[in-house]
């Protein structure tokens, strides 16, 4: 592993380098997506320009390349995440194409009225509007495990929750509006005890933590190419084999089936019997070349700089008169979400964006949690591995001008008027 040098790992980011409403760029919307190293966008553009061809079928040299590069591109997923095998690597759109996958494969073949399906009042609105839908059309029950004032998991409640009618645990191993690191390992072996399988949602996860899916034994496990400084469009189910075995296919077309005829259909072995249509076979260039990316450093040291910045951050925008945080729990990752009283979080969100800050404001696709705040919404800064102090400064001092109107001097107007 390379030592994590952070001016280093900003000049491989080309849009860095790109200024944003003639400010220097402050990326703070991390968690909705990354930027993408140069190595990444290479990777896409070395696909269109040395391999371009449609995989696992015709018989010519780019459609082999293209074939071996996609599949080891699958490899390397399954190193990644420590699968036991690349059948159990399952290509998606993203994490919340990953999740419907399982909820329209497993759920509306195997979930029954009276069956329970737990989620927590974390979970992004992909990991609940499927199993919500899912429990209305089978009359399956959906329970939902609540938090402390922390914002961290009530295991007490989750515990109380779960019991023999309990078939499924969806639960996020990150929360994406408040950054609460649940204790997963620990969940899961809960959940196994009385009989019910466990998705894991790793969107925010899989850029921070290590993910072994084989010790943590979840039976799903789903991410977003996109989050993980990937390309969008491309993302990933995790499955253990012998459920992809049980699990009919949920899209039909070409590449998933081993034999058509007009009266019927025999379907392709795992994992293409899940991968309908030509994939993002591009996407899966770029998402190997973004693991690899995040290889070279200590996933571990990556992730305390960007606490300590989430940390340096709140130090210097705690005394904002009217300031509340919502990201409270003792362990979390590099995320900021908080209000401020008096100011309209589109306000400061625009405020922000007018000096080149990019946060994100809003209920961040977790209505819920919202409601359970009793807010409609935050402004949430949330962490990479490329963000420095000098941003966080940046960041804190724009935030305390817009509070403090009188002493405002917006750096964007100072520039435009120059330009006079
Ligand atoms: N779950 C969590 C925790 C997320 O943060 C996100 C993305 N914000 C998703 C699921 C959905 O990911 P995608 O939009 O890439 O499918």
């Amino acid at each position: 592993t390379t030592t994590f040098n952070v001016k280093a790992v900003r000049k491989l980011f080309p849009i860095l380098q790109t200024p944003a409403n003639c400010q220097p760029l402050v990326y703070l919307d991390n968690a909705a997506t990354t930027q993408k190293p140069l190595s990444v966008i290479q990777a896409i553009s070395d696909y269109y320009q040395n391999c371009n061809a449609n995989v696992h079928r015709a018989s010519h040299h780019l459609s082999t390349k293209a074939t071996l590069g996609f599949e080891k591109a699958r490899q390397t997923v399954q190193q990644f995440i420590n699968a036991s095998t690349s059948d159990e690597i399952i290509w998606t759109r993203g994490a919340t194409e990953a999740i419907n996958l399982v909820a329209y494969s497993y759920g509306y073949h195997f979930i029954k009225a009276g069956d329970e399906i737990l989620v927590t009042i974390l979970e992004h609105h992909a990991n609940i509007v499927p199993w919500q839908q899912l429990a209305k059309a089978t009359g399956a029950k959906l329970k939902v495990v609540s938090i402390n004032t922390a914002g961290e998991l009530d295991q007490q409640d989750f515990h109380n929750k779960l019991n023999k009618k309990t078939k499924l645990v969806c639960l996020s191993h990150i929360s994406n509006a408040i950054g609460t690191i649940n204790p997963i390992r620990q969940l899961i072996k809960e959940a196994h005890d009385v009989g019910a399988l466990v998705l894991i949602d790793a969107a925010q996860s899989a850029a921070h933590t290590k993910l072994d899916v084989q010790a943590l034994d979840c039976d799903f496990l789903v991410f977003s190419g996109h989050k993980l400084y990937g390309p969008t469009g491309i993302g990933v189910l995790y499955a253990k084999r012998a459920l992809l075995d049980m699990m009919p296919p949920w899209q039909m077309g070409g590449e998933m089936i081993e034999l058509v005829t007009l009266e019927d259909t025999r379907f392709n072995r795992v994992p293409f019997k899940f991968e309908a249509g030509t994939p993002n076979i591009a996407g899966a260039f770029g998402l190997a070349s973004a693991i690899e990316f995040i290889n070279q450093f200590d996933l571990h040291q990556v992730t305390q700089h960007e606490i300590a910045l989430a940390s340096y951050a709140e130090s210097l925008i705690q005394h904002l008169p009217g300031i509340r945080f919502y990201s409270k729990a003792s362990n979390r990752i590099g995320i900021v979400s908080f209000l401020i009283e008096g100011h309209h979080p589109q306000d400061i969100g625009l405020l922000l964006d007018q000096q080149g800050i990019a946060v994100r404001v809003g209920h961040h696709c977790t209505m819920p949690l919202m409601q359970h705040f009793n807010i409609n919404g935050t402004i949430r800064a949330s962490f990479a591995l490329y963000n420095t102090t000098q941003e966080v400064e940046l960041f804190a001092s724009a935030l305390a001008d817009i509070c403090q109107p009188a002493t405002m001097v917006p750096r964007h107007v100072e520039l435009a008027d120059n330009e006079h």
